[in-house]
């Protein structure tokens, strides 16, 4: 594999991702939360930062943007539609675009839902997915600023991905969010082997992510709102996909 990838945990639930480039050793850091996980990291692998690719302006995927970039002179690539609230962008990417780490080349594609702005990295030679807070192990992100049109919309485009993509995210949510997809999808055997899985992993103390598109579209509610299982559990049988999905956001929001 052209790039190499490693995972930390920022604070109690944010997952940190760092990404290199073996053939230049150009280094990114996908988001920037907090300074001190990310030297260590970085430290860690021994890897030097050339790049902050951010997904969303939320400060706990860019208070350490500025701080990064001061030490390391990193170049910041980050949404277009987020230029007036993310500081010091040097490569604004809109959908389709595709921007380099050395040799390894990445897509854009804009997923508007959690924020308006908010964008997912997708390596295809590498088959991985950095997708931020829009989709989750399980969960997606919180409509902050987007409807559920948008989000469902922004879901189908990363469930359309091969299956085998490893998708990365910027939470640790997994364990909870499995006892909300439970709730709504108990006869899902798939879904009943991720949590078992997932149970073993926290119990050792390890991540659950990266996952896979395709355990995903098998396995995650709100990838799932187009199934009549789902329609019926949540008592909107034979109802569009999207009532189903604005639904289950809702109810999920209520805990
Ligand atoms: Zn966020």
């Amino acid at each position: 594999m052209p790039l190499s990838i490693h995972q930390f945990a920022i604070g109690s639930d944010n997952l940190g991702v760092l990404i290199h480039d073996d053939a230049t050793g150009k280094t990114a850091s996908i988001d920037a939360g907090d300074e001190a996980p990310i030297l260590a990291a970085l430290k860690e692998t021994g890897w030097a930062l050339t790049d902050l690719f951010i997904t969303h302006h939320h400060s706990d995927h860019i208070a350490a943007l500025q701080p990064l970039k001061k030490r390391f002179g990193a170049r910041v690539v980050a949404p277009a539609a987020d230029v007036h609230r993310i500081p010091d962008i040097d490569v604004a990417v809109r959908e389709g675009d595709r921007v380099q780490l050395g040799e390894t080349d990445f897509t854009i594609i804009e997923t508007p839902g959690h924020t308006s702005g908010h964008i997912a990295y997708y390596c295809e030679a590498a088959k991985v997915l950095f997708a931020g807070d829009t989709l989750f192990s399980l969960g997606c992100g919180r409509l902050f600023e987007g409807t559920p049109q948008q989000m469902w919309a922004s879901l189908s485009k990363l469930a359309r991905l091969p299956d085998d993509t490893l998708l990365y995210c910027g939470h640790e949510y997994t364990l909870s969010n499995a006892r909300f997809a439970v709730r709504y999808d108990a006869g899902n055997e798939a879904l009943h082997r991720r949590i078992t899985e997932v149970e073993a992993l926290r119990a050792k103390g390890e991540f659950t992510i990266p996952s896979r598109i395709g355990v995903e579209k098998a396995t995650n509610p709100f990838l799932r709102a187009d199934e009549p299982a789902l329609a019926q559990a949540i008592g909107l049988a034979g109802r569009p996909a999207i009532e189903v999905f604005a639904a289950l956001r809702e109810a999920k929001n209520k805990g």
